[in-house]
């Protein structure tokens, strides 16, 4: 089963896609973590990925793309995978054209969104670098301008399935295993 997880940033995007991944047994695969991991490295790459997160802006989607692509190729993805974080543009998700069977948007406000990153990050856990309130809301735009049409992109494809993500992460689980089983 491939399935696609998609949500503003602080919709509990890995928390249920981990969630699920247990409870399914399938791999999860994020980009957002992919990205973090390369922004690390101290070559070309690293650095240019590393501040265009930490402004809040989308990678290309030719990068992304050539990513996603070099990772799905692991024999540990042939079965299937929860996927978070990608595709957030149209063209990535006419490049992911066989990528989906089903694609779950986590709908969460801009305002809980934003309640939430300011909790995570005012509660002693390391800020991350990346979630500063500029770059959280450079995010929060980006979702509206590049992701909706993704959304309207699925909905039309009846690929769609819409998750209220304000519920108890234990509802939204139940939720979303309910929504996979139709
Ligand atoms: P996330 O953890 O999913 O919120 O992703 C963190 C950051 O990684 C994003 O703000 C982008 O800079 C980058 N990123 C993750 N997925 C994508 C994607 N599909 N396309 C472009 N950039 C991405």
């Amino acid at each position: 089963m491939k399935t696609v997880l998609i949500g503003i940033q602080g919709a509990g995007k890995s928390t249920q896609g981990n969630l699920l991944s247990e409870k399914l047994k399938i791999p999860y695969l994020s980009t957002g973590h992919i990205f973090r991991e390369l922004a690390k490295e101290k070559t070309s790459l690293g650095r240019y990925i590393k501040e265009v997160m930490n402004a809040g802006y989308l990678i290309p989607d030719k990068k992304t793309v050539e990513i996603v692509d070099e990772y799905l190729k692991r024999p540990e993805y042939k079965g299937g995978y929860i996927m978070d974080g990608f595709p957030r543009t149209v063209t990535q998700a006419d490049f992911f054209k066989d990528g989906a069977d089903r694609v779950i948007y986590l709908r969460v406000s801009d305002e809980e969104a934003l309640k939430r990153l300011t909790f995570r990050n005012g509660s002693g856990e390391q800020v991350r670098a990346d979630e500063t309130p500029a770059a959280v809301a450079k995010r929060i735009e980006s979702f509206h301008k590049f992701t909706k049409p993704v959304l309207e992109y699925y909905r039309k494809r009846e690929m769609l399935v819409e998750i209220d993500g304000e519920k108890s992460i234990d509802e939204i689980h139940q939720d979303i295993l309910e929504s996979l089983q139709k």
